[in-house]
């Protein structure tokens, strides 16, 4: 007997027909003698739309409410999933984050877990039931519905296997792996047998959106046992039984790549702060209030040019465009600068591997390759393993393809 989380994301979940197609694969596990717990997302596309409302009735509305509206597409799931499952004899019961409860801080919009009380859903599931837990939602110390961020649900389940002491989550989703590259854009990318923590949480942090980064860090610090698999038919009726990617160790991967995927994200927008005074200070008078709105930076770089004035350009996730607008324009005086370019066309195109740690030359490899094919590199920034270049969104999978082959990646 194992005790098991399974996660089923939005494609999973689409439907009437796809909803009874996860009931079946559930009870096929609690057939077998297991104990299981499942997360679901909402029904694919919705919580776009739930997003949208909130976006179109105020670019800048209150986080509370925009959480109020994001969380109900779980719940409409959950409740859907304990009906299928109830209907195919397998005892079930729907539960809400404020229910269990998942206790989260109160960021709004992307609040991070804090704790999760699982004796109940325990006894529960060792008498046999089946709860279905809406993902990607928690309850604030406002006692407020509050959302995990986009792709929440992974992480609700890693966090809900760790509290309930699963002895392997299983992330159930609409490609059967973790592949080199996205697969849909990609057709020629390579399935992943295994992938290491430590990529996997760079990968997702770059904008690989199989797994949500939070999950990645969760799992590898609560040493959950990660699976991603595919929960389509392989004509059985009950899902595929071909294996997915397992997370695991470093030291579990014998033949390590240098290079072992590549990840592109559009989510983000760039800013130009054109002509600020180049003094010291000057950094921290422009991302001392964007970090003050809660408004991530992720690539920077300062040009220095001759008249002691500079530009200062960066990256931030595009949701928060119209915020950081609003927050440079009112410290325009303290920073000083003559004008704000912003542009959301943009993408940032990253090649992840821990073999960098030991092998030169992949940077230049990059920078080669895009070249060849006439894309301008603007930002460029490294960790240790990673490297990640910002440009024009346009060429996007023209430069994901290209770096896919130049790294020897494709399927042969
Ligand atoms: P779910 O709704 O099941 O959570 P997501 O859309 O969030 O599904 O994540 C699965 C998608 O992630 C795939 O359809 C694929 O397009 C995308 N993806 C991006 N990078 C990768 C990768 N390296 N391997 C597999 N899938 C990837
Ligand atoms: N439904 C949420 C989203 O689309 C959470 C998830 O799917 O993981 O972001
Ligand atoms: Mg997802």
């Amino acid at each position: 007997m194992s005790r098991i989380v399974m996660k089923f994301g939005g494609t999973s979940v689409a439907n009437l027909d796809r909803i009874r197609a996860v009931a079946a694969r559930v009870k096929r596990e609690v057939v077998a003698g297991n104990q299981v717990a499942v997360v679901v997302s909402a029904m694919s596309g919705v919580t776009n739309q739930l997003v949208k409302w909130c976006q179109e009735l105020s670019p800048l509305h209150d986080a509370r409410e925009y959480d109020t509206v994001v969380a109900t597409g779980e719940q409409v799931t959950s409740g859907l999933l304990a009906i299928a499952l109830q209907e195919i004899g397998v005892e079930a019961r729907s539960w809400q984050g404020w229910q269990i409860p998942l206790s989260t801080d109160d960021a709004h919009g992307r609040a991070r877990i804090e704790g999760i009380e699982g004796a109940e859903l325990i006894g529960r599931m060792a008498r046999g039931q089946v709860p279905v837990v809406a993902g990607f939602q928690g309850i604030g110390p406002d006692r407020r519905v509050t959302t995990l961020g986009r792709g929440g649900s992974d992480t609700s389940a890693v966090a809900l296997a760790a509290a309930l002491k699963a002895d392997r989550c299983d992330i159930y989703t609409d490609v059967d792996g973790v592949y080199t590259t996205d697969p849909r854009i990609v057709p020629r990318a390579r399935k992943l047998q295994k992938i290491a923590y430590e990529e996997m949480l760079e990968l997702a942090s770059v904008g690989a959106k199989v797994l949500q980064t939070r999950s990645v860090e969760l799992a590898m610090k609560a040493g959950v046992r990660v699976q991603v698999l595919s929960s389509f038919d392989d004509g059985s009726g009950l899902g595929s039984d071909l294996p997915g990617t397992m997370v695991v160790d470093e030291d579990e991967i014998v033949e390590q790549e240098i290079v072992s995927g590549i990840a592109y994200s559009r989510d983000e927008a760039k800013i130009t702060v054109r002509h600020v005074p180049d003094r010291p200070g000057i950094a921290a008078a422009i991302f001392g209030p964007l970090s003050a709105a809660g408004i991530n930076v992720d690539m920077i770089v300062q040009n220095i040019s001759a008249d002691g004035s500079t530009d200062m350009t960066f990256t931030i996730g595009r949701t928060d465009l119209p915020r950081a607008q609003l927050t440079l324009a009112a410290h325009q005086g303290e920073i000083g600068y003559a004008e704000l370019l912003t542009d959301p066309d943009v993408a940032k195109i990253s090649v992840v591997g821990v073999g960098m740690r030991s092998h030169t030359g992949v940077a230049a490899t990059m920078f080669t390759s895009l070249a060849a094919k006439g894309i301008n590199i603007q930002v460029i920034s490294t960790s240790e393993i990673k490297v990640s270049v910002l440009i024009a969104a346009d060429y996007t999978e023209l430069a994901v393809r290209a770096l896919h082959t130049a790294y020897g990646l494709d399927v042969v």
